[in-house]
């Protein structure tokens, strides 16, 4: 029986929930992979998972498809229970696992026919979009990397999905292939399809999600918009220069930049200049730099992204404050 029923609201869930988790309990022998996980996912939403390996991303997708059975915990996807509910929840998911495979000797449109179960040519027109028409007659075995990829994703599609589950979708792929790979997710989200990924291309995840779930040892440790969680957990900035020879003394210029709002250290080796600090410091050392003298040609700003932000959450300890500050490592990799 469904739970979800148009324009109504059935057990606490809306008809936008699309995947709703609570309490997700997984173990593989003695070891807890997925540790009372909660997640929502809203319809039309590209939702990122991401983290350390080994941190139950897989192992929470394969649960919410239905491939795995969970030891705990409740689940509705669609308005399905995946566990007792398979059947019917299985026409309404994509999905691209990931080290998915397909007999050696299939070829792509035998592939395309053989799993396609609504009538039309939706299958025929993804296999053009997705730049696979010359391949159609190719045996699976013969395809490059990235056209399995966009063979796998034409599959994940082609029974028009409500749901699109994609696992490590680029990886291995060149970057032209990623970015179509990308632009086709990006189709997908434009025509209202919901979308879980997972990956490790925290470029990725900021390109194409919406919100990401930062995960690690099977539970969530941060969740939001990426600009959120880069605005959360890595609020630094680097701002670099070379002090030009006709330009102001450089030990007062130096000291000058120490006592910025928000500088937290200035590093000079030789004529080379790294100022690390909160975001003001684009600003003050911006403004110093204008006040002092000629302005040096090669100022550049790092500001820090979502890999920054993972590798901020990933040391969260419970007595940190949240990030403000450069790490060691970020100091140590910004020289
Ligand atoms: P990665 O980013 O490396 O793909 P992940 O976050 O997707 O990792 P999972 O693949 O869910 O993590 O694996 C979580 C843990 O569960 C890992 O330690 C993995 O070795 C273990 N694991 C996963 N599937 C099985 C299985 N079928 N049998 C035993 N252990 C498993």
């Amino acid at each position: 029986m469904r739970w979800l029923a148009p324009g109504g609201m059935i057990g606490g869930m809306s008809e936008t929930d699309v995947v709703t988790v609570r309490g997700l309990r997984k173990s593989y022998g003695d070891r807890l992979v997925v540790d009372g996980l909660d997640l929502d996912v809203r319809r039309g939403e590209v939702v990122g998972l991401i983290g350390a390996n080994g941190a139950g991303k897989t192992t929470t997708v394969e649960c919410i498809q239905g491939l795995c059975r969970p030891d705990a915990g409740w689940m509705r996807v669609l308005g399905y229970d995946p566990v007792t509910q398979a059947d019917q929840l299985r026409p309404l998911v994509g999905s691209q696992l990931q080290d998915s495979a397909l007999p050696d000797r299939l070829r792509v449109a035998e592939a395309v026919k053989l799993l396609t179960t609504i009538p039309g040519r939706h299958g025929e027109d993804l296999i053009e979009q997705f730049g696979l028409g010359e391949r159609r007659r190719s045996a699976f075995s013969s395809l490059s990397g990235g056209e399995r990829q966009r063979l796998f994703l034409v599959l994940a599609l082609i029974n028009r999905p409500h749901l699109v589950i994609l696992d490590e979708l680029t990886q291995g792929l060149d970057p032209a292939a990623r970015r179509n790979v990308w632009a086709a997710v990006r189709q997908l989200h434009e025509a209202g399809t919901t979308v879980l990924l997972v990956t490790h291309g925290l470029d990725e995840a900021e390109a194409l999600c919406g919100r990401v779930v930062a995960m690690r040892d099977g539970r969530v440790l941060d969740s939001g918009p990426p600009a959120e969680l880069i605005d959360r957990h890595a609020r630094w900035a680097t701002v670099r220069f070379t002090l030009a020879p006709e330009g102001p003394h450089s030990g007062r210029l130096l000291n000058e930049l120490r006592w910025l709002d928000g500088v937290h250290q200035v590093d000079q080796v030789a004529d080379r200049v790294v100022v690390h600090g909160d975001r003001r410091i684009i600003a003050h050392v911006g403004a110093a730099l204008v006040r002092s003298g000629p302005v040096p040609g090669d100022l550049s700003v790092q500001i820090p992204n979502l890999e920054d932000a993972l590798l901020g959450i990933l040391d969260t300890r419970p007595d940190a404050s949240g990030g403000a500050e450069p790490t060691e490592g970020q100091l140590r990799g910004a020289m």
